[in-house]
């Protein structure tokens, strides 16, 4: 039997139907709201070093009410139809709750990226773009990286957009390099607009951020950047994981040397530290560490009904797409922890992928500072409205999905489409 536990679409349905019920939507809107507009499914054909090989790969185009359907491209052996829908929904949510002028969407393949050679994921790139061609451009569907999918990959898949269209189109995928007209500021971007919403949180809940402590799940592009973000600000990181083990060090860690050697392909298991007070765990320990602000910044569903009782942290904020499952929210609430929600938190990435796809269309380029104040008005004002939204025994979630849903609901009734 599927139930919200195992299928991260079912969770964000039951988020989409709540909100749809407090707005009093009609039935059709909400019917609207519940569906992708398109599930498109591809079998990718791909010559790797392990032979001829067929890939099952997705792009879910969910909404484009309010503009081209925008998300990331994920490369991950979970990256099933469930769990990319999950993750499209969710974009259409996010992009309406920081007010950008894109619906959602998202991509996956279902594959391990750790058992392919740099030639392989190249081929693999540009056959994802070759299968879903039709359905890709830069006012219907602009993609950009999730997990396991980088700017090299982004640079890969806009060469091969390029040479079947015969034009140049950099704003047909955003994350690319600079060089190829990435913008100034895309690769901090997710993990700065979430410390803008921490840092809105804390003045609003009279915090002094100078004292906490911080555990962070996963430390890839959002984990690691959030992690030296926060030391930076003066917060303690006292735990981090990746994929194979978790590292712990009560007086805090020394994320810059954790960065450099992760930057080498080496996996946290493999750090060697000088520091006899790092302590090495199993992954998932980092949950349940001791601490005031934990950062899921890996994959979904991580914190569920199961082991939301083990959790002690005093908020959550959450840079990763759907961790934490209704029933654990639930649970966690119970418990005086603040879930930041994912809609809010991670939505630096699509806001300066959003300031990307502008400056490539004007061919005009703006510094850091720029993007850097653009980025912190945008994240800080989308607070204030999830704020505004929020009653006294309303959860973040539940705030920050009326906000989107309501603007997205506006949308579609204008276009009377459905
Ligand atoms: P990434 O590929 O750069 O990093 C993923 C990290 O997660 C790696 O360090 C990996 O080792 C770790 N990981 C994987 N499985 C794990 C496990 N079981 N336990 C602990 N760690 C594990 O990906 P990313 O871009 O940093 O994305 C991370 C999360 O942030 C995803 O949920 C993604 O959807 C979300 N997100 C990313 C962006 C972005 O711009 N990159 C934007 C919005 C949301």
């Amino acid at each position: 039997m599927t139930t919200s536990q195992n299928n991260p679409f079912l969770e964000v349905c039951n988020h989409l139907k709540k909100s749809a019920a407090k707005l009093n939507l009609n039935e059709s809107i909400t019917k609207k709201l519940l569906l992708p507009d398109n599930i498109r499914n591809e079998t990718l054909k791909v010559r790797t070093e392990n032979g001829l090989e067929e890939l099952d790969a997705y792009r879910i185009q969910y909404n484009n009410a309010r503009g081209p359907y925008k998300g990331g491209i994920r490369f991950h052996p979970a990256a099933d139809e469930s769990e990319v829908t999950a993750l499209a929904a969710t974009m259409s949510v996010k992009c309406a709750v920081v007010n950008i002028p894109f619906g959602g969407a998202k991509g996956g393949v279902i594959l391990d990226p750790k058992q392919y050679s740099e030639k392989d994921l190249e081929n693999i790139s540009r056959a994802y773009v070759q299968s879903f061609l039709p359905y890709l451009g830069v006012d219907v569907d602009i993609p950009a990286p999730d997990v396991y999918t980088t700017p090299q990959i982004m640079a890969w898949m806009l060469d091969e957009f390029e040479k079947a269209t015969g034009a140049s189109a950099p704003a047909f995928i955003t994350g690319k390099p600079i060089a190829l007209g990435g913008s100034l500021g895309r690769d901090t971007a997710t993990a700065q607009g979430s410390v803008y919403v921490l840092d809105e949180y804390l003045k609003l809940t009279k915090q002094n951020t100078g004292t906490l402590r911080v555990a962070i799940q996963g430390f890839g592009n959002a984990g690691a950047t959030v992690a030296k973000l926060l030391a930076a600000k003066g917060m303690l990181i006292i735990s981090v994981a990746d994929s194979q083990s978790t590292i712990t060090n009560e007086q805090g860690l020394d994320v810059i040397a954790l960065e450099k050697h992760k930057q080498t392909g080496k996996t946290l298991k493999e750090f060697k530290s000088t520091n006899e007070e790092d302590i090495h765990g199993d992954p998932e320990s980092v949950l349940y560490s001791e601490c005031d602000v934990l950062i899921p910044a890996a994959l979904d569903s991580v914190i569920t009904g199961e082991n939301a009782h083990k959790i002690t942290t005093k908020v959550i904020l959450e840079l990763a797409n759907n961790p934490v499952s209704g029933a654990a929210e639930v649970l966690l609430i119970e418990k005086g922890i603040d879930v930041l929600p994912d809609v809010l938190v991670n939505a630096g990435g699509v806001v300066v992928s959003y300031y990307e796809w502008v400056q490539n269309r004007q061919q005009w380029y703006w510094d850091e500072e720029t993007v850097k104040a653009r980025l912190e008005a945008k994240m800080c004002k989308a607070f204030d409205e999830v704020l505004a939204k929020k009653e006294s025994s309303m959860s973040y979630r539940d705030a920050a999905y009326e906000l989107g849903v309501e603007r997205l609901a506006t949308a579609i009734k204008l276009r009377g489409n459905f």
